[in-house]
């Protein structure tokens, strides 16, 4: 065995990871996968959901396909033409890419929103201290006052004031069920997910098909240069944008192994 293969068990601080390691990402990714299990703020379960995203990304080479990037810019006309856009923050989510979601909602105008599968007080609270440790003002979820109909209590909970009343809202790795509640609620969903044929993202107005960890600044940055542009044009960029042809794109790279 080579060190590179024992690397990710013996690292206690993500720095310690060889830059130069031909799977950095993705030992980078599960470095903090273990984090965020270590810290009470990602459920087991992810590390499950880790795993399965790992596999496709693997087979997609470990890169933002072009597919994905037009995608990415769409999420971020979407976001910057929405009269109230919301990102929703998992366990994964918060333990990948915690700054990297502060950002994207100061570029976006958008509001953060705790959402948990499995939701406890104890997770509940964890998550929004990351998140302000990272720089987030304002964490909502925690009141959990509306429910989203057509799921099971525990599940459907979501503040009035923020996804519920959200019309766009960003749902990363996002579970099938809540995924399609939310799109028969009527709203513009955004998903990022590595399986272009999970429920999620087949519900989605704007699947994106990429690492949440390239795929949430590579939307900021399309947003800080779309900062200027009027609504005609953020809507041109919107109805460009072919859903069924991202997820064909996807899903075609990965079952031809083309790297
Ligand atoms: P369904 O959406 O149909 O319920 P599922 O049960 O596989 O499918 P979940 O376990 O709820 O989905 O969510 C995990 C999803 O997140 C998987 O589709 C996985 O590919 C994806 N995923 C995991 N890690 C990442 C990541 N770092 N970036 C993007 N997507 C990821």
């Amino acid at each position: 065995m080579s060190d590179y293969d024992t690397v990710s068990a013996e690292v206690e601080h993500e720095e310690e990871i060889p830059e130069d390691h031909p799977r950095y990402q993705d030992l980078i990714t599960r470095h903090r996968i273990e984090k965020g299990v270590e810290k009470g703020i990602t459920h087991l379960q992810g590390m499950h959901a880790e795993g399965r995203g790992s596999a496709f990304d693997y087979l997609l080479g470990e890169e933002t396909i072009p597919s994905a990037n037009d995608a990415e810019r769409a999420a971020a006309a979407q976001l910057l033409l929405a009269d109230h856009p919301v990102l929703s923050i998992n366990g994964n989510v918060a333990a990948l890419v915690p700054a990297e979601m502060v950002a994207l909602a100061d570029a976006t105008g958008a509001d953060l929103e705790v959402n948990l599968f499995n939701r406890t007080p104890e997770r509940l609270t964890a998550i929004a201290e990351h998140l302000r440790e990272h720089g987030a003002d304002d964490v909502k979820g925690l009141e959990a006052d509306a429910r989203i109909p057509n799921l099971d209590h525990k599940r459907s909970k979501v503040d009035a004031e923020g996804i519920y009343e959200a019309d766009v809202v960003l749902v990363p790795l996002e579970d099938g069920d809540r995924a399609e509640a939310l799109d028969e609620m009527g709203k513009t969903e955004i998903v990022i997910d590595l399986n272009p044929l999970s429920r999620s993202p087949q519900v989605a107005d704007v699947p994106i098909v990429d690492n949440i960890i390239r795929a949430v600044p590579a939307i900021t940055e399309h947003a800080r240069e779309l900062a200027d542009a009027d609504d005609d044009e953020l809507q041109a960029i919107i109805d460009d944008f072919d859903r069924e042809r991202a997820l064909e794109a996807a899903e075609e790279r990965i079952r031809s192994g083309d790297l």
